[in-house]
């Protein structure tokens, strides 16, 4: 039995280094502003799936919904041993939140299709939210396991795995198809010197017509011959649009989202704020009453 698994990652910017430029005038994120890197949680999800991969044989599917250069983190799933990648990119998926994000997956999902499982990572270090996998599942009407550590048993209808729960773990089965939420639990094996040679040279068709136009390269049959070629060597990264996954846009992008991030800054806690307080209930209640009025906390 060979099972083909779906792997959601995520392309955030690295927000260890937030710039002054990080928003845009509409309260959409300025990606083009910021380093962008692997969601740290959706590599440990890869992993996971590279794992049953070795163990059962499976075929990782990688997909990410982002703008064109998204495609990046898919190119580095397949450099670790994802088999196959999908670019879900379309105007209409942007500034998309966590009802709109996971809506457009459930129709990429559904256009992939025949999936036993679906891996997300835990949460993305940008939204932050840990709401995209739990919404995914809810769409796709799929049993859910999140916070997994490890998949103990797969077998042709079910899957057993440990979860992580507050003070220690919890054992759960669930029918196939299931969708689980993983945690940074394992160690994401490294891209591989020989996959990287060969799909570094993957291309989504918007990144092959780019190249070409910007080679100035202006046959459409020799584009059409190359893209072909990528194709039967694998190294096509498939791309969806929003009507190529039957998806409503006015439920996607910020049309569909009815939350709106209004702002994101860098909190930057300086030496000055530090203040030394009595460690005695006294101390600890000034404490709280304090953070409250600086809305910290509540
Ligand atoms: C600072 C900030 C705050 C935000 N706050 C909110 C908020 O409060 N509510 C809200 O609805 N939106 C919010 N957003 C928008 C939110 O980031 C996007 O909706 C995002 O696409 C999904 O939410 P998330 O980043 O929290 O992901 P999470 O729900 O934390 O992601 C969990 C997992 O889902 C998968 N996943 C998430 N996004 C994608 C993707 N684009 N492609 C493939 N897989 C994906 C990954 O496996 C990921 O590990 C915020 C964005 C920013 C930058």
């Amino acid at each position: 039995m060979s099972y083909k698994i779906l792997v959601f990652v995520k392309q955030v910017p690295d927000t260890q280094n937030i710039s002054g430029d990080a928003m845009k005038p509409d309260g959409t994120v300025n990606r083009a502003a910021l380093p962008a890197i692997f969601n740290p949680e959706d590599l440990n999800a890869l992993e996971l799936a590279l794992q049953l991969k070795d163990k059962y044989g499976a075929k990782v599917v990688a997909g990410t919904m982002g703008p064109p250069n998204a495609a990046e983190v898919l190119r580095e799933a397949m450099y670790r041993g994802a088999d196959e990648a999908v670019l879900l990119s379309d105007r209409a998926f942007a500034g998309a939140d966590t009802l709109a994000t996971s809506y457009a997956l459930s129709c990429c999902a559904n256009k992939i299709g025949k999936y036993d499982l679906i891996l997300c990572g835990r949460q993305a270090i940008d939204g932050d939210t840990a709401q995209v996998g739990p919404q995914l599942a809810e769409k796709l009407a799929l049993p859910q396991i999140s916070y997994v550590e490890e998949i103990l048993e797969l077998s042709k209808n079910k899957v057993k795995a440990r979860r992580e729960i507050e003070g220690g773990y919890e054992v759960v089965e669930a029918p196939l198809p299931a969708l689980m939420t993983v945690i940074d639990a394992n160690e994401p094996r490294p891209a591989a010197a020989r996959r990287l040679m060969k799909y570094k040279k993957a291309r989504t068709p918007f990144e092959l017509s780019r190249d070409h136009a910007n080679a100035n390269y202006t046959d459409a049959e020799a584009l059409a011959v190359e893209q072909e070629n990528l194709k039967s060597r694998g190294l096509l990264i498939t791309e969806y649009s929003a009507s190529e996954v039957g998806a409503d846009i006015q439920r996607t992008g910020l049309n569909g989202s009815p939350t709106k991030v209004k702002k994101i800054q860098n909190v930057v806690l300086k030496a000055t704020d530090s203040k030394m307080i009595e460690a005695n209930e006294a101390g600890i209640t000034e404490l709280i009453h304090e953070l409250i009025a600086d809305h910290t906390l509540g």
